[in-house]
């Protein structure tokens, strides 16, 4: 059995357990009754969708000024766009790759091929044979463990695991540059199970396959149209969350109230532990709540007058602040073009706490020594997540032992209120996943 179905059906399993504790006037007789959803990102505006379709009648509560919460699509020149927040649609990614078909949004292949900079200096990307076969085999294992052999797994973490499975020194650096890129910390935070599950069982490319034509944006505001601005309150931060005979009372920053039947909470776990619940979460929700931690990623972009890299699947992991470097605006019809830097865990701190215009010069004398270039940025933009006001981290990072004991209960629901995000989702770390548990909540209320 593949980790995600096993989490699948835990996941369901608990889900119509926690179910079966509410009142039938809602669940069970498919009353049209009235839904609250917290977060106006992937998970709650899938959720909105389903439940509109359905005749809910349902409101958004937006903490920001835009909807889309880390799917961030950013102009950068006129219609020339980068990603601040999710890049990658994945291959394997069934449900966005079903709703972008849905509702007329086009993809465009977005893939990479990748060179290996270290002491900046270009190395090949090609690790020593007797790894390339010992890891195949890893793999392969992996898909033929049993779900105890995978939880035994889950108490290491991926560089441990790694190292003693015999990888030599300088396939170990490669391979924490390349897995850190994915995980957004270093491999000594991700559990084995994790980063094993996810290599052996995702697309050729890691999930990093396509994007929308026009920025991932463009299936946020395909999905704000279906849902109706007039259903969802931007600006609206949520600070109390009452539950009770009266059902549930949302109240927030600006001083408005909600009431509703049901709630969906797609908000991450830093969110949601600013909220006022009354009453209080479990005391082992508010610790899974703690536990878990978001992975720090900075993600800058510099415009350039030429593409002079030269190919246009152009990326380089390196050593660098600056980390994982690649031209994000391949296909978009422009002589201009914009490298992107995705820098993840401590570079990715450290680059937060440089000047702006430091970091852009860092990044531009970076990338023109590795590439023997003399080009200068016309455009610098930059995001760090590592402190985004809401989120505080750019996607959750299950650490060793993790995975099998908290996900079930930030998963679980609470009296009327129900949880989603990406944080929760088997695709952890995707939009696939934010979708996915969006739509789970909802199916939940449907059925
Ligand atoms: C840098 C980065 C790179 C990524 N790369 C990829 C990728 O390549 N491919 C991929 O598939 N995925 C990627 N992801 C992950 C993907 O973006 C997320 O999994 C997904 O967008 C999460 O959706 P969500 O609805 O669960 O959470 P969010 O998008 O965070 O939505 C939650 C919403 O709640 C709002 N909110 C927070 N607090 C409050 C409050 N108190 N009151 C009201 N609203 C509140 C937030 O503003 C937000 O809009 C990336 C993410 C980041 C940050």
């Amino acid at each position: 059995m593949k980790r995600r179905d096993f989490v699948k059906n835990t996941g369901l399993l608990l889900t119509s357990a926690a179910l079966s504790g509410y009142p039938t006037t809602i669940f069970g007789k498919n009353k049209k009754g009235k839904v609250l959803i917290l977060g106006a990102g992937l998970s709650g505006l899938s959720a909105a969708y389903l439940l509109t379709r359905s005749g809910y009648t349902v409101t958004l509560l937006e903490a920001r000024s835009r909807a889309g919460g880390r799917v961030f699509t950013y102009s950068i020149q006129d219609n020339l766009t980068v990603e601040l927040g999710a890049e990658w649609v994945g291959a394997s990614h069934e449900r966005i790759l079903a709703l972008c078909k849905e509702l007329g949004l086009s993809l465009q292949e977005h893939r990479f091929k990748e060179e290996v900079f270290i002491h900046g200096s270009r190395r090949q990307l090609e690790f020593q044979a007797n790894w390339t076969k010992k890891y195949e085999n890893l793999l392969s294992a992996y898909r033929q463990m049993s779900e105890k052999e995978k939880q035994k797994l889950d108490s290491t973490d991926w560089w441990r695991y790694l190292v003693n499975n015999g990888i030599e020194e300088e396939d170990l650096l490669v391979k924490e540059l390349l897995d850190s890129t994915d995980f957004g910390e270093s491999i000594r935070f991700v559990s084995a199970d994790m980063a094993l599950g996810e290599y052996a069982e995702s697309s050729p490319n890691n999930e990093m396959d396509f994007k929308v034509v026009g920025g991932n944006s463009k299936l946020i505001e395909a999905f704000v149209q279906k849902v109706g601005t007039e259903n969802i309150k931007l600006e609206h931060i949520v600070t109390k969350v009452e539950q009770g005979k009266f059902g549930i009372k949302v109240t927030c920053a600006n001083g408005n109230s909600f009431t509703a039947d049901l709630a969906i909470c797609t908000l991450p776990t830093y969110a949601i532990s600013r909220i006022e619940w009354l009453p209080h979460l479990p005391e082992a929700k508010q610790k899974a709540i703690q536990a878990l931690q978001y992975a720090r990623i900075y993600k800058n972009q510099l415009l350039y007058s030429e593409r002079f890299w030269q190919r246009e699947n152009f990326a380089m992991v390196t050593d660098l602040l600056g980390h994982y470097f690649f031209h994000t605006t391949q296909k978009q019809n422009y002589v201009q073009g914009v490298l992107t830097s995705y820098s993840t865990g401590d570079k990715a701190m450290v680059l937060s706490s440089i000047p702006e215009s430091a970091r852009k010069t860092s990044l531009e004398n970076d990338i023109n020594t590795m590439l023997n270039a003399n080009q200068k940025v016309q455009k610098y933009v930059g995001y760090y997540w590592g402190s985004d006001k809401f989120t505080q981290g750019a996607y959750a990072i299950y650490g060793k032992e993790q995975w099998y004991s908290i996900r079930p209960i930030l998963k679980k629901s609470f009296g009327n209120v129900l949880f989603a995000g990406e944080h929760v989702a088997d695709w952890q770390g995707f939009m696939e996943g934010a979708i996915n548990t969006g739509e789970e909540a909802a199916q939940a209320i449907l059925t």
